[in-house]
C-alpha cells in the first residue's frame, strides 16, 4: 500500500463519515469511489452492481467517463469486471488490454489504463458487485492493496444489502441482493407458509459496527474472543456431553483445530489493523474464505465450509454477546431458515409462530424433519446456499407439498399463495367439523382412524382430529431428540402423560427403533455397510437387553392398572418375537416380585416389516395379539429400493400387483385368525392408498395427525361396495382403469 493518504484505516475512517452523511444514495457511491481512487492513488475507481438480471451495472466512477454511469453493463462471465463476479476472486493485472477476456467498452474511455485490480464485492460469499481500480502504467498492484481493496468492498457490500441503492435503480434492473428468487428443494412436511424469515443461526454484523473507532482495541477483542473460543471448545471436547467417539466429537475436534489455525487468525488480525471492527474482520475473512470454498469442487472441502462458518459464528456470538438460540423477538409468522439444525433446537421455538422451515441440510427420514412434521410446519430441505441468500425480514414462501420456495416473492405470487392458505384453513374448518363424527362409510362399515405420534408436541392432536387412538407411538423420537440418553424416570413420565392424555382410547407403543437412519447422538455410532439392513430395531433391543429391559419396565410401570399395548419393530422370524416376549415377561415377573401394581391387560404385537415374516403368517398370527404392517419398510425390502434415497425411492409403485397381493395375503389371514391388524405406514396416510387398504379388508388405519380429516371425509362420502369392486379390478390387473376409479373415490374429499 502506497501510504499518501494513509493507509486503509484512515480511507476506512472516510468512509464511515460519508456513509453517515444525510445525502442519497447515488452521491455516496460517488464520494466513495473519489475517496478509494485517491487513497490508492489509482487514477480510475469504480463500482459494479451485480442487478437482478445478471449484468453488472457501472454505478459509479472516478477516473472514467462520468456518461457512462448507468449506461455501461457487462453480463456476468463478461470482460474482466464479469470474470471477477463469476470467480468471486479477485484479479490483479498490469497489463489489462492483452487479458483475453478484456471486453472494449468505448463509452468509459478505458483504453488508456492499463493495470487493473478487481475484487469482488462479496457478502456471506455471495458477489453483490466488482469494485475496480485502475491506471495508466504498467503495474501490478501489491498484496496489501488488494487486502485494502477488499475490506473496502465490504463497506459496499453493506451498502448494496442494506437495499439503499434500489432507489436509484431501473425497474426490473434494481441489485440482485433483493431481486426475489424462486427455489426447488425437498418437500419434507405438508403444508403452506407465508411469512417472515428468521436466521436460526442470525449473522451478526451490523453496519454500523464495521470500522473501527480504536484499532488497538479491537485488536484486543480479537484476541481475547479467539482465546475464550479456544477455551470454550476445550472445555466442551472434556466435558460429560460429548461422547468419546463419533460425529459430534469430530465435528469438535475439527472445530479446535480450526481455532488454532494461525493464517485463519492472521487473517483476521490484520483485517482488525487495517481498521475493522473485530466482528467484521471475522465476517470478512469467512466471507473471503466461503467464496473461495463455495466454488470448490472437492465435496469434502464444502463440507468443511460448514465447519468454517459454525466456528465464525461462535466468535462473532462471542464478540457480540449474543448467545446461540432462537431470535429474542419472533415475528407472528416466522419462517426459520436454517443450514442444519438439531431436532430439540426447533422444539425452542414457540410453535404458534412459526409458518414454515426451510433447511440445507436434512432428509426426509432426518430427526429434524419428522420434529416437523410432528409440530406440523411446512418444511423445505436441500436448497443450496438458501441460508445465505435470505436476509432476516425479507418475505418468504415454503410449500411444503410441492418444495418451492419463494424468497422475496413478487406481488402476484404473494396473492396466489394466499388464496390457497385461505382455501386450506377452509377445508380444515369443515374437517374440524367432522371430528367427533365417527369414519362410517356411506353404506355403514366403521374405519378406525388413529394416528402415529412420538413426542409430547403430538399429543393435543388426539383430541383436535378426533383420532381413534395413537396407533404407533414411535418411543425413538424421545432418545432422538434428547442430547443424553434419556433416564427411566424420564421414559416412564413421557409413557404416563401420553396414557393420561389418550384416555380412554388405545395407544399403541412401539419399543425402541433405533439404528438403519436413526441414530443416537450419545451411542457409539456403528459403521456399516448396509444401515438399513443392518444391527436395528429389535436386533440391537435382543442383543442389548439392557435398553430393552429398561425400557419395558418404564413402559409396565406407567401403565400400571391399565392396558398396555406394545409391538416390537422389524421382526423377521417369530423366534424373535418369542424372545422378545420372554424379555417383558421377565420384567413383569420382577416388578411384580417388588411389589409394583402391573398393568390390568397386556397385548403384544408384532410390526410386518420383513418380507420373510410373510411366509410364517400362520405362526406369527398365533402368537400375537395384534399385527401392525410398517409399510414404509415393507415396500422398501419388498422391492429393495432405499425410502431414504431419492433416486429409487419413488421408482415403484406401492400400490402395484406384488403390494397389493401382500396386503391382501395379510388382511385374509388376519381375518381368518381372528386377530386385529393396523397399517401404519405412510400409505395408509395416502388418499388412494387408505382406499385400497379400506377395499382389501383393513378397518383399522394409523396416520399422520394431519391426514385425519381428510380421510374421514372421503370415507363419510365413499360406499364400501364400490371401493370393493375397484379393488377386484386391481386385483385382476386391470390396472388403468381401477386406478382412474380411485382417483373418482378419493375426489370426493377434496370437494367436500
Ligand atoms: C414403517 O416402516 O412403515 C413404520 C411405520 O415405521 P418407521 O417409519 O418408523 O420405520
Ligand atoms: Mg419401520
Amino acid at each position: 500500500m502506497r501510504g499518501a493518504y494513509g493507509g486503509p484505516r484512515v480511507l476506512l475512517r472516510r468512509l464511515r463519515e460519508v456513509m453517515a452523511e444525510p445525502v442519497t444514495a447515488q452521491d455516496k457511491l460517488d464520494r466513495i469511489v473519489v475517496l478509494i481512487a485517491a487513497n490508492m492513488v489509482a487514477e480510475v475507481c469504480s463500482t459494479y452492481v451485480l442487478r437482478v438480471d445478471g449484468e453488472l451495472e457501472l454505478y459509479a466512477t472516478e477516473g472514467l467517463n462520468p456518461e457512462a454511469v448507468h449506461q455501461t453493463t457487462m453480463a456476468r462471465g463478461e470482460g474482466l469486471v464479469g470474470l471477477v463476479a463469476g470467480a468471486g476472486e479477485p484479479l490483479n493485472i498490469s497489463d489489462a488490454q492483452a487479458h483475453p477476456a478484456y471486453s472494449y467498452k468505448p463509452e468509459t474511455g478505458e483504453e488508456i489504463f492499463h493495470s487493473f485490480l478487481g475484487v469482488p464485492i462479496l457478502r456471506a460469499g455471495n458477489t453483490l458487485g466488482v469494485l475496480v481500480v485502475q491506471n495508466k502504467a504498467h503495474r501490478t498492484y501489491s498484496e496489501e492493496e488488494v487486502e485494502a481493496l477488499q475490506t473496502t468492498a465490504m463497506v459496499l457490500a453493506e451498502m448494496i444489502a442494506s437495499g439503499e441503492l434500489s432507489a436509484i435503480a431501473r425497474p426490473g434492473a434494481e441489485p440482485a441482493v433483493r431481486r426475489p428468487i424462486q427455489a426447488k428443494g425437498v418437500p419434507l412436511a405438508e403444508g403452506i407458509g407465508l411469512g417472515i424469515a428468521v436466521l436460526h443461526e442470525p449473522r451478526t454484523v451490523a453496519v454500523e459496527n464495521l470500522i473501527a473507532q480504536d484499532v488497538t482495541k479491537e485488536a484486543t477483542r480479537l484476541d481475547e474472543a479467539v482465546e475464550k473460543l479456544r477455551v470454550l471448545l476445550d472445555e466442551m471436547l472434556s466435558g460429560d456431553n460429548v461422547a468419546p467417539q463419533g460425529e459430534h466429537r469430530d465435528v469438535l475436534e475439527a472445530f479446535r483445530m480450526f481455532a488454532h489455525d494461525r493464517g485463519w487468525v492472521r487473517r483476521m488480525r490484520e483485517a482488525v489493523l487495517q481498521g475493522l471492527t473485530a466482528e467484521a474482520a471475522v465476517e470478512r475473512v469467512q466471507s473471503d474464505t466461503r467464496a473461495r470454498m463455495l466454488r470448490a469442487t472437492d465435496t469434502y472441502i464444502r463440507e468443511r465450509l460448514h465447519d468454517l462458518d459454525d466456528l465464525a459464528n461462535r466468535l462473532l456470538r462471542i464478540l457480540t454477546g449474543r448467545d446461540h438460540g432462537p431470535a429474542e423477538e419472533m415475528p407472528n409468522n416466522a419462517i426459520l431458515v436454517a443450514r442444519s439444525m438439531a431436532p430439540a433446537a426447533l422444539l425452542d421455538y414457540d410453535r404458534t409462530k412459526l409458518r414454515g422451515l426451510i433447511i440445507e441440510e436434512a432428509g426426509p427420514t432426518s430427526h429434524v424433519s419428522i420434529v416437523a412434521r410432528a409440530i406440523g410446519i411446512a418444511t423445505v430441505a436441500q436448497i443450496t446456499n438458501i441460508a445465505s441468500m435470505v436476509e432476516p425480514g425479507d418475505a418468504l414462501i415454503v410449500d411444503g407439498g410441492t418444495g418451492d420456495v419463494h424468497v422475496r416473492p413478487p406481488e402476484d405470487v404473494q396473492k396466489n399463495y394466499a388464496d390457497k392458505v385461505r382455501l386450506r384453513a377452509r377445508r380444515q374448518a369443515q374437517y374440524q367439523k367432522l371430528r367427533d363424527l365417527p369414519a362410517v362409510t356411506k353404506d355403514g362399515t366403521a374405519i378406525s382412524l388413529m394416528m402415529n405420534g412420538g413426542l409430547l408436541v403430538d399429543l393435543p392432536y388426539v383430541e383436535e382430529t378426533g383420532a381413534a387412538g395413537i396407533g404407533l407411538f414411535r418411543t425413538e423420537l424421545q432418545f432422538m431428540v434428547s442430547p443424553t440418553l434419556p433416564r427411566a424416570g424420564e421414559q416412564e413420565a413421557l409413557y404416563r402423560s401420553v396414557l393420561d392424555s389418550a384416555g380412554e382410547k388405545p395407544v399403541i407403543f412401539r419399543t425402541l427403533d433405533i439404528g438403519g437412519d436413526k441414530v443416537l447422538p450419545y451411542l457409539r455410532k456403528i459403521e456399516e455397510e448396509n444401515p438399513a439392513l443392518g444391527w436395528r430395531a429389535i436386533r440391537f433391543g435382543l442383543d442389548r437387553p439392557g435398553i430393552l429391559r429398561s425400557q419395558v419396565r418404564a413402559l409396565a410401570r406407567a401403565a400400571s392398572g391399565r392396558t398396555l399395548r406394545m409391538m416390537f419393530p422389524m421382526v423377521a422370524t417369530c423366534s424373535e418375537f418369542d424372545e422378545a416376549r420372554e424379555i417383558v415377561e421377565r420384567e413383569l415377573t420382577h416388578l411384580r416380585k417388588w411389589g409394583h401394581e402391573l398393568p390390568q391387560t397386556l397385548m403384544l404385537g408384532a410390526m410386518l416389516e420383513v418380507p420373510a415374516l410373510l411366509f410364517e403368517l400362520d405362526e406369527l398370527f398365533d402368537r400375537v395379539d395384534f399385527v401392525s404392517i410398517g409399510s414404509n419398510d415393507l415396500i422398501q425390502f419388498m422391492y429393495a429400493a432405499d425410502r431414504g434415497n431419492s433416486r429409487v425411492s419413488d421408482r415403484f409403485d406401492p400400490l402395484g400387483p406384488s403390494m397389493v397381493r401382500v396386503f391382501k395375503k395379510i388382511v385374509d389371514k388376519a381375518i381368518e385368525k381372528d386377530k386385529p391388524v393396523t397399517v401404519c405406514g405412510e400409505l395408509a396416510s395416502n388418499l388412494i392408498g387408505a382406499l385400497v387398504l379400506i377395499g382389501l379388508g383393513y378397518r383399522s388405519l394409523s396416520v399422520s395427525p394431519a391426514a385425519i380429516g381428510p380421510l374421514k371425509a372421503m370415507i363419510r362420502k365413499t360406499k364400501l361396495a364400490d371401493v370393493q369392486s375397484a379393488v377386484a379390478d386391481l386385483l385382476r390387473n386391470d390396472d388403468d382403469q381401477a386406478r382412474q376409479r380411485f382417483i373418482d373415490l378419493a375426489s370426493v374429499a377434496d370437494a367436500s
